[in-house]
């Protein structure tokens, strides 16, 4: 756990590595990551921590780790996000439990498999961790500058159509910096403008220049990228002591506040430490206010789309009239003196949002601090990136964060983690690794990015995994961590050593509760509060108890004290992995046919126009346009029919058996005859 002295110490050398960084000591990287938002703090980590003499370049050092809207991090889907980044040895989930000032697990009411851990943020805790971690991290270089321009080599004759990226070149600098793979994550700031009332400038957020010309000229014109736009929004801050709280609903923070990490036990702020936050609502006049102020609010007169999930208090007014909608007071740190009102999101005029902020009892006397804005920016279409987030077209090119049409800090740090990993594991010459859907909410988003692509920003929720059961918040670590080190290369040994441990205690565990059984009788005597039915025939295992509501793990190591109280650390643990056991084994079947599609391959250059299979014309162009990886990714298409994921599926499996009869061929001429019956197979596909 970390300590506030530990903190203390690092900040200085923080500081001291800013100075000595000020000017790049090298002119070549493994990795070059372009952004130090969400996105690129986990990428550049992820890129070190795999091996890669790593760059992070970011317009301000200062904003590195920066909150640009709420102070919080999880939720509902998100918190899953940040604990599978955690699991892999990312950092966010680290700098939660070190920032965090308001621990809550939400959806408590549903089972565990749709928990949402969240945390309300103190923004300099969670700023100074992310700057410090980032910079104690060896191979890793930070550097402050903005990025003008790709640096990318022409189509290699021998894969047509193929860019080579080589490294960037900044702005004030005429010699380029090389790199064999380049992250790009700059987040709202490409063609970014801000918007308030009427009045529009160019920025990627308050206080920060967009990103220059030259970067998106490269994207568009050079690599020939399709992009979109999008939009999003804040809230004015408030002045927290002209807010009257009375007013509002209390709600307080958890009494125990649940670490994000798995290599946390407690949090650094102490439970009774915790702020609280409130609830209160709109009121009609608040609507009458916005109505009467439409015209004066150029931001949501355009048809960009912005975040659904996220609305501004004009959306949600315009979307559903004559309700009270919630507006949740939230603390912006231990020490500042602003409050965050979620909910009111807005780009009117300072002077109207000031009107509608007063129309809300609580906040009748309330000042701006700082007024809400709101930004467009542009989005790289995302179904151009394989499922390592590299661009299909240029190697060595990855894209993560908000680029990809996203919305968030889990959904950025994710693929920030993934785009990381992969960039440099193709820099050290790895083949890149993907993560299933079948394993991970990260494999969720970037299937759903990759294969569907956005038409409005982008935001995790637990209904967009099929195997909630299975890829809950308190197993990410079993999920990942274990792949992370034998596989991909980016977890520390020590994190996967506690992993191993945890794995093998929780296998003991599970083993002793099955082997553990009494009649139904005799439990009956034992937990005599307890529901079960006496007429039950033969035993009962602790397994089989731990199904009833109320059966914790505790009450079966009072009958069982000795086979049973090795394993009180995993007691929450152990009493979710047993009722979500027989939900996971119905799962398993569905899961293996989803990765077996996912490991079928369908080739780069597949030209579906010409594929001898039936296939309607519109299918051919979606196949076409979006050029999936997978055959699991063209099943999710939208516009794929059952029968053409049938027909794309036997011509896979032909065409494997052809390369595989054609491997056999050459090794053995015996079988030369038997390529003719394939070919014959494949026209009988034919229309
Ligand atoms: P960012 O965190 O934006 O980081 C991008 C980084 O790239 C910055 O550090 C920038 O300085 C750097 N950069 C950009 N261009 C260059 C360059 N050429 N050279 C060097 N560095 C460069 N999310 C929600 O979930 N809900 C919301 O309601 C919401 N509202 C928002 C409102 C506003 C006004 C803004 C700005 C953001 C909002 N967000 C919201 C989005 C949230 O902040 C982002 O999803 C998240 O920060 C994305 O992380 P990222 O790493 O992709 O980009």
């Amino acid at each position: 756990m970390y300590s506030s002295h530990m903190l203390r110490k690092k900040v200085p050398r923080l500081l001291q590595v800013f100075k000595r960084t000020s000017h790049c000591d090298r002119q070549q990287y493994d990795v070059i990551v372009v952004g130090g938002g969400h996105a690129g703090t986990e990428a550049a980590a992820a890129a070190a921590r795999v091996g890669a003499r790593t760059l992070l370049v970011t317009q301000k050092i200062q904003t590195i780790g920066a909150l640009s809207c709420n102070p919080s991090l999880g939720g509902i889907g998100k918190g899953h996000l940040v604990k599978e980044v955690d699991a892999l040895d990312g950092v966010c989930g680290r700098a939660g439990d070190w920032a965090g000032i308001h621990f809550s697990i939400l959806n408590r009411r549903k089972g565990p498999a749709v928990w949402g851990p969240r945390a309300q943020l103190d923004r300099q805790l969670y700023r100074e961790f992310i700057q410090s971690d980032l910079l104690s991290t060896p191979r890793l270089t930070v550097w402050e500058g903005s990025v003008e321009e790709l640096m990318v080599e022409e189509p290699n004759p021998e894969k047509p159509g193929r860019h080579q990226v080589t490294g960037i070149r900044l702005a004030n600098m005429e010699t380029p910096i090389s790199a064999r793979s380049v992250v790009l994550t700059t987040g709202t700031f490409l063609s970014g403008s801000l918007f308030v009332g009427q009045t529009s400038s160019p920025g990627g957020r308050i206080g920060d220049a967009p990103s220059s010309a030259g970067l998106s000229h490269t994207i568009r014109e050079r690599l020939g990228l399709r992009t979109g736009r999008l939009r999003t929004g804040t809230p004015p801050r408030v002045v927290k002591n002209s807010v009257d709280v009375s007013l509002a609903k209390l709600h307080p923070a958890d009494l125990n506040p649940t670490p994000f990490s798995f290599i946390n036990t407690q949090t650094r702020c102490k439970p009774e430490e915790q702020l609280p936050c409130y609830l209160t609502f709109t009121t009609p006049a608040v609507e009458r206010v916005v109505r009467e102020n439409l015209h004066l609010n150029c931001h949501i007169q355009q048809d960009t789309k912005g975040p659904r999930y996220c609305p501004s208090i004009e959306s949600r007014v315009l979307r559903f009239p004559g309700r009270q909608h919630q507006v949740w007071l939230e603390p912006e740190g231990l020490t500042s003196d602003l409050l965050y009102p979620q909910g009111l999101s807005t780009t009117m005029p300072p002077d109207v949002q000031l009107r509608l902020l007063r129309e809300i009892p609580a906040l009748h006397k309330a000042e701006i601090h700082t007024p809400g804005y709101g930004v467009q920016y542009d989005f790289v279409c995302p179904t151009q990136l394989s499922p390592a987030l590299q661009v299909k077209s240029t190697q060595g090119l990855f894209l993560a964060g908000q680029i990809n049409g996203t919305t968030g800090y889990e959904e950025a740090a994710a693929q920030g983690l993934v785009a990381g990993l992969n960039a440099a594991r193709s820099a050290l010459a790895m083949p890149t690794v993907m993560l299933s859907r079948t394993e991970s909410y990260i494999g969720v988003l970037i299937d759903d990015l990759v294969s569907r692509g956005v038409t409005e920003p982008y935001r995790m929720f637990t209904s967009r995994a099929e195997f909630r059961a299975s890829l809950r918040p308190d197993n990410a670590d079993l999920r990942l961590t274990l792949k992370g080190f034998e596989e991909l290369g980016c977890v520390s040994s020590e994190r996967y050593k506690e992993a191993v441990r945890v794995r093998d205690t929780l296998q003991d565990a599970m083993a002793a509760l099955q082997s553990l059984s009494a009649l139904p009788h005799i439990w009956k005597q034992k937990l005599p509060n307890i529901e079960i039915s006496e007429n039950k025939s033969g035993e009962l295992t602790c397994m089989n108890l731990l199904l009833y509501n109320d059966v914790t793990i505790e009450m079966l190591a009072s009958v069982f004290p000795e086979s049973l109280s090795p394993y009180m650390e995993f007691s929450q643990r152990l009493k979710i992995e047993a009722v979500y056991r027989p939900h996971c084994d119905l799962q398993k079947r569905e899961m293996a046919r989803i990765q077996r599609e996912e490991t079928m391959l369908l080739p780069e250059d597949l030209d579906y126009f010409s594929l001898p299979v039936s296939l309607s014309q519109e299918v051919r162009e979606i196949l076409d346009r979006v050029r999936p990886t997978t055959l699991g990714a063209a099943t999710r298409l939208e516009g794929m029919t059952p029968a053409a994921t049938v027909n794309l599926l036997n011509y896979v499996r032909f065409s494997n058996r052809k390369v595989s009869k054609i491997h056999q061929k050459e090794t053995d001429p015996k079988k030369a005859g038997e390529e003719e019956d394939l070919h014959v197979r494949n026209a009988s596909l034919r229309q």
